[in-house]
């Protein structure tokens, strides 16, 4: 059952910054609802005052300049950014993870902010703005600040955000030429949360023969999302060929640091952290060297 609570609505950032500070002492904020309500319906949160910012238009936009890239606002929801001409032009990856991420219905009303800002490692976003660099930002009446997206997920979720603070947006700067990024989660029933994601961003260098940067990026797999920063590190300035995707394979489900839970033992979690790496690694070279 859901504890009685005072809601309040705020129509600008202003309006919910306002509420944030006179309700300091005890509030959540709710947007789509989509995480928070689960947690309120099971009794895990309680909170005297509910801050609802879904009709904080300022923060519903997606917008792209080829120098800068892509800011996503913060009340902007999955389905928008499935649907828009710029994510499928400039970043399809993104396209392809919301098309398997839940359901119509909730991706109708789960919002970028909500999902970041829940710190579920298992979320669908985290991996794959961390492999395209994210950097988020956030804002309590006093200033504003941002932070790399690697270091807002603090902990199983827990998240940088402090007392007061709202998160305003996600910015994912411009994709540098012959640069692939590929995104998979492995589950059970489709479109439901990944038992392990792995994202994996390669950047090859002019002739192709070899990779300039490599951002590999596991999902489920830790208290938070996690760089594999030592498997990266296997390809920079080399040719991928089979051996060496078997060590980066390797090497990134030593990285991890799965739980075991009733979706999997920690040692089955490291095996699919070893073959999705393989595979995403793979798939984003193939499609890399094949870029102008
Ligand atoms: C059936 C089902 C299946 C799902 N499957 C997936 C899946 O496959 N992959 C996946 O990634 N997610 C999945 N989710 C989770 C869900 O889609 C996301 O977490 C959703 O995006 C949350 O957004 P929201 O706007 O609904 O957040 P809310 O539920 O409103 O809020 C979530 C948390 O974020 C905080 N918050 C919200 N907005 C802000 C803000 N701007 N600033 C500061 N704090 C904020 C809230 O206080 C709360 O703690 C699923 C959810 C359901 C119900």
């Amino acid at each position: 059952m859901i504890r009685d609570f005072v809601y309040s609505r705020a129509k600008t950032i202003k309006e919910a910054l306002d509420l944030l500070e006179k309700h300091k002492d005890d509030y959540k904020i709710i947007c789509g609802g989509q995480s928070l309500l689960i947690l309120m319906r099971q009794g895990l949160v309680a909170p005297e005052n509910l801050i609802d910012i879904k009709g904080v238009e300022e923060l519903s936009y997606i917008n792209f300049k080829p120098k800068e890239g892509l800011k996503i606002g913060a009340t902007t929801t999955h389905r928008e950014v499935e649907k828009s001409s710029i994510t499928k032009k400039h970043y399809p990856v993104l396209v392809d993870m919301e098309e398997n991420l839940a359901s119509v219905q909730t991706r109708n009303w789960g919002t970028i902010g909500g999902n970041l800002a829940h710190g579920d490692p298992a979320g669908d976003p985290g991996p794959v703005f961390i492999a395209l660099n994210a950097i988020v930002k956030m804002a309590n009446m006093e200033k504003e600040r941002i932070l790399p997206l690697e270091e807002f997920f603090v902990d199983f979720f827990e998240t940088a955000l402090e007392e007061g603070e709202l998160l305003l947006e996600v910015q994912l700067p411009a994709i540098p030429p012959k640069t692939a990024i590929m995104y998979e989660k492995f589950n059970i029933i489709k479109n439901d949360q990944g038992i392990v994601s792995v994202a994996a961003s390669l950047t090859v260098d002019d002739g192709g023969s070899s990779c300039k940067d490599a951002r590999i990026v596991l999902g489920a797999a830790a208290a938070t999302p996690i760089r594999a920063k030592k498997a990266e590190q296997i390809l920079i300035g080399k040719k991928l060929d089979e051996g060496l995707l078997e060590k980066i394979g390797k090497k990134a489900s030593e990285e991890a640091d799965p739980v075991a839970d009733i979706h999997a033992t920690e040692e089955y979690r490291r095996h699919l952290v070893k073959a999705l790496t393989k595979k995403m690694v793979r798939k984003a070279w193939e499609q890399a060297i094949t870029l102008t």
